[in-house]
């Protein structure tokens, strides 16, 4: 754990240690805690504090993974639409080698047809201004940290006229989709770290519903003092008995959130009444749709999409490892048939998946 080196982090590490034994001799097992964001997940497993924490902490990953969380189906008509000739996928890169039912975008691209990968979405409004022959198609997959610049990509294409501009709308939220985790019993957590990045964008109150599971949480930062405050306030709640929802990254998290981003969301967006979620199913309201007035920008009015209904890979285990049911190393696959080179499952392509982040940090 070469970052953790200074004493406040040492000493804090020690409370954290002495909370989470103490919480474990009480429960006569270890404490199992959700880290909800992806990149949670990541951070906690490259600083080594998920090795650190191990013998009395079980950490779980949750529905915080954009493209882990993307349906198979959605990921389907996105690779049928980058087979088109008139097509031009534009999308980050942990997509391109997500594997779909039948292909990949990186066999697609190998194929011939036109994906770039981006670092910005706004690039895309250049790509259709540049290539008025192609239809150019951005491939939008993410919480409500990434709808914001979805949004002001969008409205900059309908500023500038481009009638061959399309997003495909795969954004979701993920208060629903962790409001559908605790309905369903919730994995008996003890604890939720919740997502700081979202957090930052909707505000902490956004998750004052978890109260009402009896479960505590704290909203949380990703560098390791953070994250080791964040797991302090938790276990002491833990220890404690009190389900509260608290603040530990209030440095940058407002209670109400950001509200230019909120009304930016709300200008381009509306609430899709189902989204389909990998491992988590149909949700109510956990997703968005272009607001009636841009509708015309989504791909889906431009090309009819036929794709097989599937439910997700064979023998994959994504969705027991976002829904926090198993932890990586319980998938079968995990290193075996399964590795960054060759993967089975988003969960191990994903920059914020927790698959890659296991494979990358915590094999020895
Ligand atoms: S190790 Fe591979 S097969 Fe197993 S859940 Fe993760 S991505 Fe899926």
């Amino acid at each position: 754990m070469d970052r953790i080196d200074d004493g406040l982090l040492k000493a804090l590490l020690r409370k954290v240690d002495s909370l989470g034994q103490r919480a474990q001799e009480q429960k006569r097992r270890k404490v199992k805690i959700m880290e909800v964001c992806g990149t949670h997940t990541v951070s906690f497993a490259r600083s080594g504090i998920t090795s650190l924490v191990g013998s009395y902490l079980d950490l779980r990953s949750g529905p915080g993974c954009p493209v882990c969380v993307t349906h198979q189906q959605d990921l389907d008509r996105m690779f049928a639409l980058a087979k088109l000739k008139d097509t031009l996928i534009v999308t980050f890169g942990d997509m391109l080698r997500v594997p779909g039912t039948f292909t990949t975008l990186e066999t697609e691209k190998a194929r011939g047809a036109k994906v770039h990968i981006c670092y910005s979405p706004l690039e895309a409004v250049d790509l259709a201004a540049q290539n008025p022959s192609y239809n150019v198609i951005l491939l939008s997959i993410g919480f409500e940290t990434t709808a914001p610049t979805i949004a002001a990509t969008l409205l900059q294409a309908a500023e500038a006229g481009l009638s061959n501009f399309y997003l495909y709308p795969a954004l979701k939220m993920v208060p629903p989709a962790l409001l559908a985790l605790l309905q369903d019993g919730g994995c008996d957590l003890d604890g939720l770290i919740l997502p700081g990045h979202v957090s930052t964008v909707l505000g902490s109150e956004a998750f004052h519903f978890v109260g009402r599971f009896g479960i505590p949480a704290v909203v949380a930062g990703f560098e390791p003092l953070e994250l080791l405050m964040g797991l302090y306030v938790l276990l002491r709640m833990i220890n404690e008995e009190r389900a509260a929802v608290e603040n530990a990254y209030s440095h940058v998290v407002r209670a109400k959130g950001n509200l230019s981003a909120q009304r930016l969301i709300n200008l381009c967006f509306e609430e899709e009444p189902v989204t389909h979620w990998r491992g988590l199913g149909p949700i109510p309201s956990s997703g968005y749709r272009l607001a009636e007035r841009y509708a015309a920008f989504d791909v889906r009015t431009r090309y009819e999409l036929h794709t097989p209904p599937v439910e997700a890979r064979p023998r994959c285990r994504c969705g027991d490892i976002i829904t926090g049911k198993i932890s990586p190393f319980e998938c079968p696959l995990f290193n075996k048939g399964c590795t960054p080179s060759d993967p089975a499952g988003p969960c191990m392509v994903s920059s914020e998946g927790a698959c890659s982040a296991y494979y990358q940090y915590m094999l020895r």
